[in-house]
């Protein structure tokens, strides 16, 4: 015990400090998230994320988001377990076969205007497996898709970007279709 102590003390701390700029950055682009929710969802965006044959790295980055560091249900962000209660997909992986019927089903489960956005590369693109016989590559490939967040995997930060430009294009599609 005594020398594990010892060790501990003279080691000290080896874990990196928080970054700070990345915090600042975060919080901010939190704030701007959660004006539209106020301003366009009465305060609050319900996510269905699915997994269509991931590597897990996407996930990894999403999960990041609800951890104590970013938290991202105080900007009214939050996760939910049944599409039939989700303002939005959030899809991740290049589309395995095997899931292709799953997700065009979970898609079909969403009210409209049924918004989707891809989050990685393999889900922008197909990214390294592409489409082949037991991947049908881009997630567009299966269902259709309002936004693609590249990356591998996209980080927190990049996540919520993405976010803000699904509202980007909401706006824009709004006006286009007031204009019209
Ligand atoms: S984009 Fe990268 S991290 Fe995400 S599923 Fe593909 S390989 Fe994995």
């Amino acid at each position: 015990m005594l020398k594990l102590l010892g060790k501990i003390i003279r080691i000290g701390v080896v874990t990196e400090p928080p970054p700070v700029a990345d915090a600042e950055a975060m919080e901010r682009l939190g704030i701007e998230v959660q004006r539209v929710l106020d301003r366009r969802f009465s305060g609050s965006l319900a996510i269905r994320h699915v997994d269509a044959g991931s590597c897990n790295g996407c996930e990894l980055e999403i999960h990041a988001l609800n951890n104590p560091y970013y938290d991202v249900e105080r900007f009214g962000v939050h996760f939910v377990a049944s599409p039939r209660h989700a303002d939005c997909l959030l899809v991740t992986g290049p589309v395995s076969r095997n899931m292709e019927a799953a997700l065009r089903r979970t898609w079909e489960a969403c009210p409209d205007p049924k918004l989707v956005i891809a989050s990685g590369d393999c889900a922008c693109n197909g990214g390294e497996f592409g489409v082949s016989y037991a991947s049908c590559g881009a997630v567009e490939n299966v269902i259709p898709v309002d936004v693609r967040i590249p990356g591998c995997p996209p980080t927190p930060g990049q996540l919520l970007t993405g976010l803000l430009a699904l509202f980007g294009k909401m706006e824009e599609e709004r006006i286009v279709a007031r204009d019209s």
